[in-house]
């Protein structure tokens, strides 16, 4: 019998999409890459799963784990070749405990990032996970992307929030690893090897979170800085303040907030033109007043110390909020003026001026007006160093030089002691730049990983591994 037939018997009609059904699952979020495949199945549940990959290595069949299809690094599009099965995990989405006593939730991996922090949130509980893709993003693709976003300053990755995984393997076994454990020392951490993994070791069906106390109070403000250097020293003077209830340090830099008001005119700045900003969010568990307390004292030693030049303190919940949108609008804002070349490194948060000041003159250098739209998490030392063209260069001659633009980028990250990919991960995108980075050993140690884990190599071929 055809792999297609026995995929419908298993799953029926309706869950094994093929032509233009299957089409939405072909093409990655940012419309970069399009691929093709036998056909885009949807199990519903775990023993689904097993018997789809189980099927698919008896017929030989390459396999591409998809969940939300928000990864920014072509993780999730096959390949043009049209062999591969897609496995669709959106219809595993259900909540499976939330226990309060040991502060754990476990969902599955289809689950909706936004609709397990709303579970949590109706438990009186914390899920901090938090980026601008929740609403679509699921909790599969966040572990395997080992995702960050606004908070891992306090709170951790995607990593430091999973206690546990049930995993199908790429022989189709189910482990199950879902003990909500905070300590557990019997070997080998199998957790960890699957975190981070793209796809390309086995498939996440489902994981055991860490929930934390919702906090009492939360304060919020812009801060208008002189220069990064001061950012990084108000950030020192912010963790050294606040301590653990420091929830978010965001920088951007004059123009990232610049092009969100000519996008969005009804975005308006609280502050008056500055060449940095920083978003600083505070959460307290004692008191609205003592945060604020708390939070004004910071703020006013930073003034003093000339750390920082102004601060718009958020007074309600929709001034927070605006304040926060304005920074989640840069992506919508930088693709409102055309195609740019985005950057998603770490450096020591220490090096950060250091780095932006030899890139950016790099970069001028090669191609003079060019523009940098660079904003980030200063807190995790995380920067999107966004590219734009200069206003005189057409779009396609500033496409034609992007290879040289990654090079010149990723050259001056690692030269600086960093990663070229700190949240995003390297899916086909960053394929080929891993292999200039990594160390021979380390390259050799994933791919005996690799091998050893799935040793058919049918899992998420062509991602990540050079
Ligand atoms: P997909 O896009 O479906 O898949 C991503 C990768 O994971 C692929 O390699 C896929 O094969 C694999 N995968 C998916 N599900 C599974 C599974 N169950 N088992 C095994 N492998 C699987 N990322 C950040 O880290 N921080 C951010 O702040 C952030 N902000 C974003 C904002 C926007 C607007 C967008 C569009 C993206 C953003 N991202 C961010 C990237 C993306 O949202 C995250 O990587 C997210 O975690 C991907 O989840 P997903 O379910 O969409 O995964």
């Amino acid at each position: 019998m055809d792999l297609l037939t026995e995929l419908t018997n298993l799953l029926g009609a309706g869950q094994v999409l093929t032509g233009p059904d299957a089409a939405p699952f072909l093409t990655d979020w940012r419309g970069r890459y399009t691929g093709a495949a036998l056909a885009v199945v949807r199990p519903g549940t775990t023993d689904e799963v097993a018997r789809v990959v189980r099927l698919c290595r008896r017929h030989a069949v390459p396999i591409v784990p998809q969940g939300g299809n928000t990864g920014l690094a072509g993780g999730a599009t096959p390949d043009a070749g049209g062999r591969a099965v897609v496995v669709s995990t959106r219809r595993l989405d259900r909540l499976r405990a939330l226990d309060i006593d040991d502060d754990t939730i476990t969902v599955e991996a289809g689950c909706v990032l936004q609709a397990v922090q709303d579970w949590a949130r109706e438990a009186g509980r914390l899920y901090p996970l938090s980026l601008a893709s929740e609403g679509s993003c699921t909790v599969g693709g966040n572990l395997a992307t080992n995702a960050g976003g606004t908070q891992v300053l306090r709170y951790g990755n995607a990593r430091e929030l999973a206690l546990g995984l049930e995993v199908v393997t790429a022989q189709g076994e189910i482990w199950d690893g879902l003990r909500g454990l905070r300590k557990d020392n019997t070997g080998y951490d199998l957790r960890d090897l699957y975190i981070g993994s793209e796809g390309t070791l086995g498939i996440i069906t489902a994981a055991t979170l860490r929930l934390y106390p919702l906090p009492v109070a939360q304060c919020t403000a812009l801060v208008a800085l002189p220069s990064l250097e001061t950012a990084v020293a108000l950030l020192a003077l912010a963790r050294s303040g606040f301590g653990a209830a420091l929830t978010g340090f965001e920088v951007m830099s004059h123009a990232s907030l610049d092009v969100v008001t000519r996008a969005f005119p009804d975005q308006k700045l609280p502050l008056g033109p500055t060449p940095w900003y920083a978003l600083l969010e505070v959460s307290d568990s004692e008191s609205a007043e003592h945060a604020q307390e708390r939070f004004h004292a910071v703020l006013q030693r930073a003034l003093e110390q000339g750390l920082a030049q102004d601060a718009a303190v958020a007074a309600s919940l929709a001034q927070s909020r605006a304040l926060w949108h304005l920074r989640e609008s840069i992506s919508a804002a930088q693709s409102w003026e055309g195609k740019n070349i985005k950057h998603d490194i770490s450096v020591p948060a220490s090096r950060i001026p250091a780095f932006v000041a030899a890139t950016d003159a790099l970069l001028q250098a090669a191609i003079p007006g060019v523009r940098h739209i660079t904003f980030g998490h200063l807190g995790d030392g995380n920067l999107h160093y966004n590219v734009s063209r200069p206003p005189a260069m057409a779009e396609p001659d500033f496409l034609l030089r992007q290879d040289e633009i990654y090079r010149l980028v990723h050259d001056s990250v690692h030269a600086h002691g960093g990663s070229i990919s700190a949240e995003h991960g390297i899916g086909q995108l960053k394929r080929g730049e891993l292999a200039r980075y990594k160390s021979a050993v380390a390259l050799d140690l994933m791919r005996r990983i690799k091998q050893a884990l799935d040793p058919d190599g049918l899992m998420n071929p062509g991602k990540v591994l050079p």
